[in-house]
Parts: structure tokens; C-alpha cells; sequence
């Protein structure tokens, strides 16, 4: 038998991230200049991109947690900030377990149903 592992749906296609300042706070107003950064506003979950115009802006006006440039990873779902490294991704890339692995697992796994 082959090993075989469970699939979703494809991936949407990645959309770049837009600037989503707003000079009167209302959406229709917002900046949709292609993003430059990506800002960290409080260390939990409170995140937003920005264009380098308004970075500028935030820098003289707010605090902010934490920033890096734009990347790929950023919009990704499950993507984590990571801190260190300047950018978002996945720090578990290296020991996740291999598809081989993975589909072993679950035929064992249904071996043992009854
Ligand atoms: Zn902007
Ligand atoms: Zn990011």
C-alpha cells in the first residue's frame, strides 16, 4: 500500500498586505499603499502592516512593541513573530515530522481500530 496522508484544499493565493492607516479611522479610507512593515503593536496578538510613509508616522507619534520589514511568511496562517529573527515564520520547521513518517504513523494508527 502506498503511505498517503490526509489533504485540505489549496492554499488561497497569497495576498499582498496593504496599509490599513486611516487618517479618519474610518475603512474606506484607509492607506491600500503596498505594506513595507510589519508592526507588533503590544506583544500579544495586535499586529498590523504598514506603508513607509505612515511607519514614519508611527514612529514619531506611537510606541509600538516591536517592527521588521515585510515578508511572505507574514501573511501566512499560523505564521509566529518571531522576535530574534526579525520576521515571521515557523519556528518548528526543522523537526517536523517528514510526510513518510507522518503517513506510518497513521496507518499504524488505523491498524489498531477494530
Ligand atoms: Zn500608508
Ligand atoms: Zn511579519
Amino acid at each position: 500500500m502506498e503511505p498517503f496522508v490526509p489533504k485540505h484544499g489549496p492554499r488561497p493565493a497569497m495576498v499582498t498586505p496593504v496599509c490599513r492607516y486611516s487618517p479618519t479611522g474610518h475603512q474606506e479610507n484607509d492607506c491600500a499603499a503596498t505594506a513595507a512593515w510589519h508592526v507588533m503593536w503590544d506583544g500579544d496578538r495586535d499586529h498590523s502592516f504598514t506603508c513607509e510613509t505612515h511607519m514614519d508616522l508611527i514612529r514619531r507619534r506611537w510606541m509600538y512593541d516591536d517592527r521588521h520589514p515585510v515578508s511572505p511568511d507574514c501573511g501566512m496562517p499560523g505564521a509566529l513573530w518571531l522576535y530574534t529573527e526579525q520576521r515571521c515564520g515557523f519556528p518548528d520547521e526543522s523537526d517536523r515530522t517528514d510526510v513518510a513518517t507522518l503517513a506510518a504513523t497513521l496507518l499504524a494508527a488505523g491498524t489498531e481500530t477494530p
